[in-house]
């Protein structure tokens, strides 16, 4: 199998499962209860919280874990609208964020409030100049994402903040860092930001975990309620397993983390130059992050050559897992051509992929030019 849909998932590695493995066997207590399994339960995780916020360069109070980048998303969103629905009901966001971001603030919306949706340029890059203009006295939530999960683009969240700070407005900025975290290098309080959002199975921990940076000082309102875990701000036990793996993955991650990107850069520099000896076939984008690599072969369906490289055991997206089969949203909002918009494939890297399975994708898609071509003429 060549699988490149690492944006969609990753695989687990196997220190986490390891480590879930151990914490569902050993650390089973629940950190809430004060009797000797309960101790233990809570003394790991206080260690599993302690890497994940290393990782993230932030400190360890100021991470709370959830159970995915969606919720993730929400809280920081609805949670933040909510905490200053006093000074105002302005948000700005871009219309190339993940769903889980965009539907939020739609429901925001439907609410009152008003919100300013940034368009991006056909090469999907957000212009400081127009985020600047959106500025308001009433504007109280800036969210955008850090590695947009389609394009591969790297926004520049840390001018964004700056911009916010300098205008005076009192919004809080959120940033979506599902698809940077472990593939680029940054820290919340290098981006300026207040609340971010982090994704367990982006990272090679499994699904059903993840975490969100808030602020020290920022008393964001929780969105469950109940037990009052994870310090009053997010309730329902702790998920230990995931818990542990997530840490287990972040912790082995930041060990080769230098190497692993240096690797994914190259990789993705080989692509390109060996994909475009493919007919036809040209990259979306310039630069971005190491492991997303958008292209489109102008003429094809996405979907019909998605199903012809998966008969060749080639795993790879036609865009954001999350569409299945609808059109994107982020290629709408980059006025392609249709032909162009119809042909896109997501190329996504993981540190395990090799020169050797680019080049069974490149013979694959050759495949595919010689053999669906006349049918399509
Ligand atoms: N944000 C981005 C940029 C993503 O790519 C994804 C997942 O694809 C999410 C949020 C949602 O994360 P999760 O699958 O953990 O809910």
């Amino acid at each position: 199998m060549y699988y490149f849909d690492n944006a969609a998932t990753t695989p687990v590695r196997s220190e986490a499962v390891q480590a879930a493995v151990e914490a569902m066997e050993r650390d089973w207590g629940n950190p809430s209860s004060r009797c000797t399994k309960g101790e233990q339960a809570a003394a790991r995780l206080k260690g599993w919280r302690e890497d994940v916020a290393g990782a993230l360069g932030c400190q360890a109070q100021e991470l709370a874990f959830t159970s995915c980048g969606t919720e993730s998303n929400n809280w920081a969103i609805r949670g933040a609208a909510e905490l200053a629905r006093r000074k105002g009901r302005h948000i700005i966001t871009d219309a190339l964020e993940h769903a889980a971001v965009l539907e939020p603030c739609r429901e925001l919306e439907r609410q009152g409030y008003e919100v300013t949706r940034l368009q991006p340029d056909r090469g999907g890059n957000l212009s400081l100049e127009a985020f600047r203009k959106a500025l308001r006295p009433d504007t109280v939530l800036v969210s955008v994402m850090l590695v947009n999960n389609e394009l591969g683009t790297v926004n520049p969240v840390d001018q964004f903040s700056a911009a916010v700070r300098q205008a005076g407005c009192p919004a809080l900025v959120h940033c979506d860092a599902v698809q940077g975290f472990l593939k680029l290098p940054f820290t919340p309080q290098g981006l300026g930001v207040d609340l971010l959002s982090v994704s367990g199975h982006k990272v090679h921990a499994p699904k059903g975990i993840g975490a969100l940076y808030i602020r020290r000082g920022l008393k964001l309102p929780p969105l469950l309620l109940g037990g009052g875990q994870e310090e009053g701000r997010r309730s329902g036990t702790e998920a230990t397993a995931q818990i542990a793996a997530f840490a287990a993955a972040v912790r082995a991650g930041r060990q080769t983390l230098d190497r692993d990107l240096d690797h994914m850069a190259q990789l993705k520099a080989y692509a390109i130059a060996r994909l475009a000896l493919v007919p036809g076939l040209k990259p979306l984008t310039q630069g971005g992050a190491p492991h997303i690599l958008p292209v489109t072969m102008p003429g094809y369906q996405s979907e019909v050559l998605v199903r012809f490289l998966a008969d060749r055991d080639i795993c790879l997206s036609s865009g954001s897992a999350c569409h299945k089969g609808r059109p994107s949203h982020v290629f709408a909002a980059l006025n392609l051509p249709k032909p162009e918009r119809d042909g896109v494939l997501r190329i996504s890297f993981s540190p395990e992929n090799t020169p050797a399975e680019v080049d069974a994708l490149a013979d694959g898609l050759k495949a595919a030019h010689a053999q669906l071509f006349p049918s399509m003429s």
